[in-house]
């Protein structure tokens, strides 16, 4: 039931905080091309007048230094959601991203990419969860249960049309119409399969590495990532080491987060090519389409995957059309919001690549697990070949941390997108002010 007062309910403040951790202590989150990452939020809270007191809450992911850039570029925001009706802006997400998206003069230090963008995306995901708990729905259900009209109308499809038309957009939504009701119960008992990162850190030990890979295993992971691209002969070890302690019949993935040229991503995988790789994440650059798609065509059966660092849809449509990848890989908070990754989600569905999720960071794992849910409700409607990633770091400063069993992601229950963090972690871990970094200085 709308609370009294919500025809009339306005966004009263637009608050940002500059929330670091410093994981850059314990190695955890090294890869070889960001060896010490303080894993870092800008943070976004979206305030009403409203009488039921509800908030919107989203972050940018950053992995330290810059996030105050990003904070100011969230601000640069607000006078475009301060004082608009809450009710006019949940009620219309797509009109709302698109006014964020397309101001004339913003548009400019992108367009739609950089940490203008990815403001948008926190901006927009905030509505979003503001939205989501109006309705008392997790956001995968929110949109799960959306009409195929009501979904083809979040999405921008301005410089799609060459790939997805509108009518097309509505033709997959309708398609997996039927059996909607029966996914969304598999969900609510199974959760979404999932796969973890946790080993495969660059600044681990062999030992750790082999410990932690077969703790994965136990878990009932059936898939695992190592970071790769710092020493090719370390790398070898490495995954020598990984392969004997999963065994044959688990999923290595490795990932060099774009630490390559194409010609070594492609010697390198030779290298590991004995060990069964199954997919290389980031061989090189996220903006080199011709690369991605020289190298799949050379690693082969090995799968090239992508997407973390891809600015926006109109890239993931030239990596379909190119066929350079063969995993689809979104990622909650570094394109324009919700909005965006479904137009993602469907290319993705007209091209038929399984859409695997980055996540880690800080809240990527809880926002995105809703996308991936989503997709599998209304989009797609497979589970084949998806697998969420999963880190296990930070978890225990969200109000609604993800919960994984058995190797799957077990629905949210819980209104809204999941972002939202405990107000003392924000206390604790506020930049530079904070009781964690003034100890520090
Ligand atoms: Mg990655």
């Amino acid at each position: 039931m709308p609370s009294p007062g919500h025809e009339t309910a306005r966004i009263t403040a637009l608050d940002v905080l500059d929330v670091r951790f410093p994981t850059s202590e314990h190695l955890d989150g090294s890869d070889a091309m960001n060896p010490e990452p303080d894993y870092s939020a800008a943070y976004v809270v979206l305030r009403t007048d409203a009488a039921d007191e509800l908030e919107g809450h989203a972050l940018a992911f950053t992995t330290g230094r810059g996030n105050d850039v990003q904070a100011g570029a969230i601000e640069a925001l607000a006078p475009f959601v301060v004082g608009r009706s809450v009710e006019e802006v949940c009620g219309d997400l797509g009109g709302f991203s698109r006014r964020l998206v397309h101001d004339p003069q913003l548009r400019w230090l992108g367009p739609e990419k950089g940490a203008m963008h990815m403001a948008t995306g926190a901006v927009v995901n905030a509505a979003w969860d503001l939205a989501a708990k109006r309705a008392g729905k997790p956001v995968w259900r929110f949109l799960g249960e959306m009409t195929p009209q009501e979904l083809v109308a979040q999405v921008d499809f301005r410089w799609l049309s060459d790939a997805l038309t509108p009518e097309e957009a509505l033709d997959i939504l309708e398609r997996a119409e039927p059996g909607r009701q029966e996914r969304i119960s598999r969900l609510l008992e199974r959760g979404y399969p999932a796969y973890t990162t946790t080993p495969g850190w660059l600044g681990y030990s062999d030992e750790k590495l082999a410990r932690l890979a077969r703790e994965a295993v136990a878990d009932g992971f059936t898939q695992i990532k190592l970071k790769v691209g710092a020493s090719v002969e370390d790398d070898v070890r490495r995954m020598r080491v990984a392969r004997e302690a999963v065994g044959d019949d688990v999923r290595i993935a490795v990932d060099a987060n774009q630490r390559w040229d194409v010609a070594p991503a492609i010697e390198w995988m030779r290298r590991l090519a004995p060990y069964h790789p199954y997919w290389i994440e980031e061989p090189t650059s996220p903006d080199d389409i011709l690369g991605h798609a020289a190298v799949r065509r050379s690693v082969a059966p090995i799968k090239v995957a992508t997407g973390e660092h891809i600015a926006n849809r109109v890239v993931f449509k030239q990596l379909l059309q190119a066929g350079a990848v063969d995993i689809v890989q979104i990622d909650a908070a570094r394109v324009g919001g919700i909005n965006e990754n479904i137009a993602i989600l469907l290319l993705a569905a007209k091209f038929g690549v399984p859409v695997c999720p980055h996540a880690g960071g800080v809240g990527l794992c809880e926002m995105v697990q809703h996308l991936s849910m989503f997709d599998y409700v209304a989009v797609s409607g497979s589970l084949d070949d998806r697998v969420i990633e999963y880190v296990d770091h930070l978890h225990e400063h969200f109000a609604d941390p993800v919960r994984i069993a058995e190797g799957h992601y077990l629905a949210p229950t819980a209104p809204g997108l999941g972002a939202q963090m405990l107000p003392e972690s924000l206390k604790e871990y506020t930049y530079p002010d904070g009781p964690v970094w003034s100890a520090r200085a």
